[in-house]
């Protein structure tokens, strides 16, 4: 029997409806930016498996560093105990985050990510004797699949059958530069009549919206507010962390700098999975008490994995060497002249790009196409290139590694795309 055969038995797969969708591509082996099946079919990976793998699969310096430290310790209580490389990875992204960024919490995926920081806001209020019960997010914002990350989380068709259990949030439109005014309007009406702990959001680029990119004046502003009225602003950079938008951080081309910032997904260079929330010395210090209660009661077994720390400094290392830092101005010049030369064709709407961030829109109507996505999807993977569109938009956020021929390939499967729908 097949991989694929075998899977069908007993796996149930992540964000799947089985009967619309029986099979799975059974993938064997990765390297750098090409994934192979077990059909011998080779495919680029260019959304680096989810954002991930932004250091090409199996990247060899990361795998090196991991394998020796299997060897000395693979896995230890985080609360009571400390070690070395989760000591290195908080100094070493302590000098790349933003400037009043100062600790750092473990966990073990992005949902939980913002669930700690969503626990960081209203704890923080609470502990200083002040309970705020409302949280503020986008409209169309991701955030994650556990109870707090859904409830802040927009993008309904995810969240439908739980809404009435989720905590209270309200929904704050994302700046598109012309709705400065309402949504400031907006705010002040929420913080009138209700207790704001605090505000969620993806900086610069929604990732689950479909790549859908703000107006850094519009999100200063919204900042700005949240500052002013004790708001405890929580960046969700779960996927623009680690140099996806041009800098390490999103939050690095805002000048209000969050109160809490979520990372996860590139973090271990997708060798590992790993996520930390950091957050400024105020926030840290608003649980420092002689009261036992009110500490930061939060923890996940496999905190601060030594080997998943391992696999992240070395790509933290990786991701400010000059290598890597050329090839992103490559990727993001190289995106540039793709996008001029698509703009123009009559089947996009709108081309959009922040970073190594690339998306066009379709200019189709969607039901004359059925089930879009699943057609373009099979059509990109029948050309070897995996990119999964969402919605009508196609979206590229391959790892920093992909070299020109690589990129030339995917930029050739959508245009060859554009002109057969
Ligand atoms: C993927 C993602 C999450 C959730 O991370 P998981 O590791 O899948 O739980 C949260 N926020 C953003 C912005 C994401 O892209």
């Amino acid at each position: 029997m097949t991989l694929k055969e075998r899977d069908k038995k007993h796996i149930w797969h992540p964000l799947t409806q089985h009967k619309l969708h029986p099979e799975a591509i059974a993938i064997t082996k990765a390297k750098d930016c090409v994934l192979y099946d077990e059909d011998g079919n080779e495919y680029i990976d260019a959304i680096a498996s989810w954002y991930t793998c932004m250091y090409g699969h199996c990247n060899e310096y990361i795998t090196s560093k991991v394998a020796k430290q299997m060897q000395q310790l693979d896995q230890v209580v985080f609360s009571g105990f400390t070690h070395e490389p989760a000591v290195k990875l908080s100094e070493e992204l302590i000098k790349i985050l933003p400037d009043n960024q100062n600790k750092i919490f473990f966990s073990d995926n992005g949902s939980t990510s913002v669930e700690i920081g969503i626990k960081m806001a209203l704890q923080y209020h609470s502990n200083k004797g002040n309970k705020r019960n409302v949280l503020i997010a986008f409209e169309d914002g991701f955030h994650g699949d556990t109870f707090g990350a859904m409830s802040v989380s927009g993008l309904s068709v995810y969240n439908g059958p739980f809404e009435e259990f989720f905590i209270t949030v309200e929904r704050i439109p994302t700046p598109n530069g012309k709705n400065h005014q309402e949504i400031l309007n907006r705010l002040k009406e929420i913080t009138n009549t209700q207790k704001v702990a605090g505000f969620v959001y993806e900086p610069l680029v929604q990732g689950a919206a479909a790549m859908k990119m703000h107006d850094s004046d519009g999100l200063e502003a919204i900042l700005s507010y949240c500052k002013n009225n004790s708001i405890i602003t929580i960046a969700d950079e779960v996927m623009t962390g680690f140099g996806k938008t041009g800098t390490y951080f999103a939050s690095d081309q805002i000048s209000i700098k969050p109160d809490v910032i979520c990372m996860s997904k590139a973090l271990t260079g997708g060798l590992l999975p790993m996520a930390i929330t950091s957050c400024t010395q105020a926030i840290y210090e608003a649980f420092y008490s002689d009261d036992i209660g009110k500490g930061l009661f939060h923890a996940h077994t496999y905190s601060a994995n030594p080997i998943a720390c391992t696999s992240a400094l070395a790509s933290v290392e990786l991701l400010q060497s000059e290598n890597i830092q050329n090839n992103i101005k490559k990727i993001i010049a190289s995106h540039k002249t793709f996008g001029d030369r698509i703009k123009e064709h009559p089947k996009v709407k709108s081309i959009r790009q922040t970073g190594v961030i690339f998306a066009l829109d379709l200019n189709i109507e969607m039901e004359r196409y059925g089930n879009l996505r699943d057609k373009l999807l099979n059509f990109f993977m029948d050309n070897g290139v995996f990119l999964r569109p969402l919605g009508q938009t196609i979206y590229i956020q391959a790892p920093y590694t992909i070299i020109q021929k690589q990129l030339n390939k995917v930029y050739d499967v959508i245009e060859k795309v554009l002109n057969i729908i």
